[in-house]
């Protein structure tokens, strides 16, 4: 039943973790103010590092157009938020992964993800 992917734009495709081959995974969102929202993929079995993603676009449940109507609330206090920018940590994805790992377990953010882009990513 396979399709010819040569003439097909799109595929998917479940992760594995390099591991243990296991499917099931946690997603550990990384919120850092002036910089993309980056999403650290655990294997949710053995705790492995399975991918990073950079998110340029969030969806969820909700319509767009609610999120959109919600983010545009943020806009008129987006300079104040401009100067809490902070200095991240080096570009090293194991050290990023080990770092969010231990910002959720010293101090998860409870808000809604769409919270947190509202509020935190205005632009
Ligand atoms: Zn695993």
């Amino acid at each position: 039943m396979e399709k010819d992917r040569t003439t097909s734009s799109e595929s998917a495709r479940t992760e594995h973790c390099p591991n243990c081959d296991s499917t099931s995974t946690k997603n550990n969102m990384y919120f850092c103010k002036g910089e993309k929202i980056r999403v650290y993929i655990e294997c949710a079995e053995c705790g492995e590092f399975v991918a990073r993603y950079t998110l340029s676009a969030y969806t969820s449940d909700k319509s767009y157009e609610s999120l959109l109507r919600r983010l545009r609330f943020t806009r008129i206090n987006s300079g104040k938020r401009a100067k809490n920018m902070v200095e991240c940590f080096e570009d090293n994805v194991k050290t990023e992964f080990d770092h969010v790992l231990s910002l959720i377990k010293q101090n998860e953010d409870e808000r809604m993800i769409e919270n947190i882009i509202e509020e935190d990513f205005p632009e």
